[in-house]
């Protein structure tokens, strides 16, 4: 059983907002940060809309929903400090940026608070290691997009992390109605590490001229079972975010050639063609978001 009641979710992106909607679902009060005042608002829009079509597909009664809102306190600098047993950080995926949110963490949270990391690949240990002294409430909570939909949180530990803030984020994220799985902390821990290289693989077979995207997503959904193809796929995850961790794979295993990110995707990022949040990636999504 949880004891937990009260969280704070650092970042209000797509993982963010996800991750405060599917707290605030279980019961749990959260304070949901964001410089942005924009995505604050985004995320508020994010989390009335769906809570709404889940009162129409009668998955909840319009009081839950009700109930789930008034959970969520949104704020551009922080709220609820002293009282949040869990700080969640998902910003932008940045080590740097990450490491400055992390020290505001330990001066903001109090000394029981576990802090923890939605990133995607960047070292849990090098984080922790940037905290001094809190560094055993340190961990990953790799929550999976869309997070109300998800079931797997992948629980990073560092050698830092203490067996109470291990056991306290497998707590939580089962009462937030996840399936929690540990592992330890390498480069891509175990889903981007084997997920990211078969993305990148996709936009090398498109780049080669081996298939359409739609023809490569057709082949991979069909003969391998997958829910969705590897491009739509990098679309919904972000093709900057699939970018990024190509390059902490290059730079964190040691294979020249073999974690590079390919030049197809490169070129997309840079041409501003983002995915779904974009509205455009390698797929185009503008004139389907402007009629629904
Ligand atoms: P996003 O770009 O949608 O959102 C990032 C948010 O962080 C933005 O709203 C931005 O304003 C905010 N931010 C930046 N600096 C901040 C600061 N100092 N304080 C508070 N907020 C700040 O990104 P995302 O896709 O939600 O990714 C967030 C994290 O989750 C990243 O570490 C990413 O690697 C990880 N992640 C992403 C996915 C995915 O599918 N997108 C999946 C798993 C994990």
């Amino acid at each position: 059983m949880s004891d937990v009641t009260h969280i704070t979710v650092i970042g209000a992106g797509t993982m963010g907002s996800g991750i405060s909607l599917t707290a605030a679902m279980a019961g749990i009060k959260v304070c949901q940060v964001d410089v942005s005042q924009e995505q604050l608002d985004r995320a508020a829009a994010y989390h009335q809309k769906t809570l709404g079509r889940n009162v129409a597909k009668e998955r909840m009664t319009q009081d839950e929903a009700d109930a789930a809102l008034g959970r969520i306190g949104y704020a551009t600098e922080t709220c609820m400090a002293s009282e949040s047993q869990f700080a969640i950080e998902a910003a932008t995926e940045n080590e740097d940026l990450k490491k400055k949110i992390f020290s505001q963490m330990v001066q903001t949270y109090s000394d029981t608070c576990i802090l923890a990391t939605n990133t995607s690949s960047i070292s849990i240990t090098s984080i922790a290691d940037s905290v001094g002294d809190a560094a055993d409430r340190v961990i990953g909570m790799h929550f999976f997009n869309p997070v109300p939909v998800m079931k797997l949180v992948e629980v990073i530990k560092c050698p830092a992390t203490s067996q109470d803030t291990l056991d306290r984020t497998m707590t939580l994220s089962e009462a937030m109605g996840k399936t929690p799985i540990a592992a330890n902390d390498h480069p891509g821990f175990v889903s981007n590490r084997v997920l990211m290289p078969m993305i990148n693989e996709a936009f090398h077979a498109w780049n080669d001229g081996v298939a359409e995207p739609e023809a490569i997503d057709g082949i991979m959904k069909l003969g391998c079972a997958f829910p969705m193809g590897p491009l739509r796929l990098a679309d919904l995850i972000g093709l900057d975010v699939c970018r990024d961790i190509m390059l902490v794979l290059h730079n964190g295993l040691g294979h020249p050639d073999k974690y590079q990110p390919c030049e197809k995707l490169v070129e997309l990022v840079e041409a501003g063609r983002l995915g779904n949040k974009t509205g455009w990636g390698v797929y185009d999504y503008r004139e389907a978001a402007a009629t629904a």
